[in-house]
């Protein structure tokens, strides 16, 4: 396993990392997640991400159980939570990023996960009914009470971090130490640009999320559909819709000829691109089966055959890259 440094900070974390988004709690049975967990560990995984919207706080009760019963030691593994979507109250002061629901989210996860303290804490989406300023406090009481270690933000624009930054700066506290956005070959303005300047100026890491972008980019569905998959499951189908437009499936099939070119799974080489950029801290990987999870944690000896031919003909490909201003 590969470990880099979460932006600026001196926290490692290992390239690859694992997820519970939509499985644990809800499409796999705890027994599979505690041998995803443990194949992760084994391969020298270090940070698992979850959330107390996940399953409505079941994904890190399954989790904490998990911790608890594997009883790996704490200072080998991150694990992180994140605010904002509430569990299955959804109460004016059960969401958001008030003070109050920042700090009662964050006693019930440590609870829901059984630990004394969250490595990273996130705001999962921005509030737009909080100043930003009442969140960073929080925050930063949180810190000084040692609940959490580092903080960051969830799909927040750049100038909602930069706030966040400012506001810090202004009162003397500890501002977001990382951000996790989507990345993934289809959707890459944010890491690729948008956020271009948090990284050269301020050091801000990044936990990206749906490398496989919900798995099309694993190139099962130019050959099979969505039965026994998450695009399968009720509920999910605004997920179909948007994983399975038509552009999308084009340009997988795409891939798909490309990765067979290559002798590679399409997986392996999408997760691949991602790592690839060094402001990528670390992959979030999300699995329902052994054998997927097995497969992507092999992901590291596909790197080097990301040269720059390759690289030129993926975007030959998917034809996405993003422009910055000529000035
Ligand atoms: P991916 O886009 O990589 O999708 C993972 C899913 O793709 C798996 O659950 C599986 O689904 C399928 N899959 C994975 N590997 C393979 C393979 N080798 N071959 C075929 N199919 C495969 O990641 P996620 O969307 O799961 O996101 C990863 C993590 O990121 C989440 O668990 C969560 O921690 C985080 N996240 C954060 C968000 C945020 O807002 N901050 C939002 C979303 C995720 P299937 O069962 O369908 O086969």
């Amino acid at each position: 396993m590969e470990y880099r440094r979460l932006g600026k900070s001196g926290l490692q974390v290992s390239a690859l990392s694992f997820g519970s988004w939509l499985t644990f709690g809800n499409q796999i049975s705890d027994k599979v997640a505690d041998e995803l967990m443990g194949l992760a560990y084994d391969a020298g995984v270090n940070f698992f991400d979850n959330a107390e919207g996940y399953a409505e706080g079941k994904s890190e009760i399954v989790m904490g159980n998990i911790l608890k019963k594997q009883g790996w030691n704490r200072e080998s593994f991150v694990v992180s939570s994140k605010v904002f979507f509430g569990t299955e109250n959804k109460g004016p002061n059960q969401v958001g990023l008030s003070r109050k629901h920042v700090i009662e989210a964050c006693n019930a996860a440590l609870k829901r996960l059984q630990v004394d303290y969250l490595d990273l804490y996130f705001c999962h989406r921005p509030d737009k009914n909080t100043p930003i300023e009442e969140t960073v406090l929080a925050m930063n009481t949180l810190l000084q009470q040692g609940k959490i270690l580092y903080w960051g933000t969830s799909e927040w624009s750049a100038a909602e971090i930069m706030e966040a930054v400012a506001v810090a700066k202004q009162y003397n506290l500890i501002g977001p130490t990382m951000e996790q956005p989507q990345y993934n070959l289809f959707e890459r303005n944010k890491v690729e640009n948008e956020y271009l300047h948090l990284f050269k100026n301020h050091g801000l890491g990044t936990t990206i999320w749906s490398p496989l972008a919900s798995g099309i980019l694993s190139g099962k569905y130019t050959n099979s559909g969505v039965e026994g998959t998450r695009l399968g499951m009720a509920g999910l189908e605004w997920l179909k819709d948007r994983t399975l437009a038509a552009d999308r499936m084009e340009k997988a099939s795409k891939l798909q000829q490309l990765a067979n070119k290559m002798d590679v799974s399409l997986a392996k080489l999408s997760i691949a691109w991602c790592l690839k950029n060094p402001n990528v801290s670390t992959v979030i990987l999300g699995a329902s089966k052994v054998s997927q999870l097995q497969e992507n944690l092999q992901v590291l000896e596909v790197l080097p055959l990301l040269t720059e031919d390759v690289m030129a003909e993926i975007e030959g490909i998917v034809e996405n890259k993003p422009k910055r201003p000529d000035f």
